[in-house]
């Protein structure tokens, strides 16, 4: 029998090969996926031996991550926020840069107890809306995505998390449909330019769902058609949270601000991306 100890030196070499960079890290994870073990118990018994069904499951993980599969639609599920999120290919994986919008909500609304309306637009895995009402235990929210599949995803996961109560989950495409106004609207839109979807790393340009990315010909169409949305959901109070893409501040911020909203503020990723824009009405002109 094979030994955890050879198996991962195994699994190792073949994601090495295979361009996978943090290998020794990445064959960890699969063999605790595929044994069941916390990470501990992997690195701390390389004497054990894995059976011939655990080796078949390896090896058919090892194969799918090899071929570039995303580690999350191997593992099936995804970290974010601290909480896990089934993941699937009609789901945008959830990234870390996104976790942004989450910090910039906690830091604009201070008290944790308020009675919040979340609106979360383009919501697949369901990731932003769940992580808020996560840290809003009175608040409660509405999911919306033009695909049905990522919003099956979206509603499991907010039973597995426990927040199935204060959140539903809407098909339609933007707010089509949607009754009442937000205190806290949020949006990771597609912002990819249609050309370069197919120069991202293999994992996102081969297995992550196009419809979650291709922001058209400048990367902005969805920002353009969001815009009038933010100002029709959002309370007069409210504010508006909205991912973007590198680069994207100065644009997107034109567009946001012609439809009549304001920028209260700009919030970078740890990478120092500009990554959040945080929008409000803008104040309405007095004739004097
Ligand atoms: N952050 C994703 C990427 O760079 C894109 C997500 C999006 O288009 N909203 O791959």
């Amino acid at each position: 029998m094979v030994t955890i100890s050879t198996a991962l030196t195994d699994a190792a070499r073949r994601l090495d090969a295979g361009g996978i960079e943090n290998s020794r890290g990445e064959a960890r994870l699969l063999l605790s996926h595929v044994l069941g073990f916390g990470a501990e118990k992997v690195i701390g018994h390389p004497e054990f031996e894995i059976d011939d069904a655990g080796m078949i499951e390896l090896e058919s993980a090892l194969s799918r991550r090899v071929r570039r599969e995303p580690m999350s639609h191997v593992l099936g599920k995804r970290e974010f926020w601290s909480l896990n999120f089934r993941v699937t290919p009609d789901t945008l994986d959830p990234r870390p840069d996104s976790e942004t919008l989450v910090e910039a909500v906690l830091k604009h609304v201070v008290d944790r107890g308020r009675r919040l309306r979340v609106l979360d637009l383009g919501t697949g895995t369901g990731c932003l809306l769940l992580a808020i009402l996560s840290e809003f235990p009175n608040a409660s929210g509405v999911g919306m995505d033009i695909s049905q599949a990522a919003l099956d995803v979206a509603k499991e996961n907010s039973e597995t998390l426990g927040l199935d109560k204060r959140a539903e989950f809407l098909r339609a495409e933007w707010d089509t449909g949607l009754a009442g106004e937000f205190d806290i609207v949020v949006s990771n839109p597609p912002y990819i330019p249609t050309r370069e979807l197919n120069l991202l790393e293999p994992e996102v340009a081969l297995f992550e769902p196009r419809l979650a990315l291709d922001g058209g010909i400048d990367g902005l169409a969805e920002y353009r058609a969001l815009g009038p949305v933010l100002v029709r959901r959002l309370r007069s109070q409210g504010i508006a949270l909205i991912e973007l893409g590198a680069g994207q501040s100065g644009p997107v911020g034109q567009i946001m601000t012609r439809v009549g909203l304001d920028i209260l503020d700009q919030r970078h990723d740890l990478g120092g991306v500009a990554r959040c824009l945080v929008l409000r009405h803008a104040p309405a002109l007095t004739n004097c």
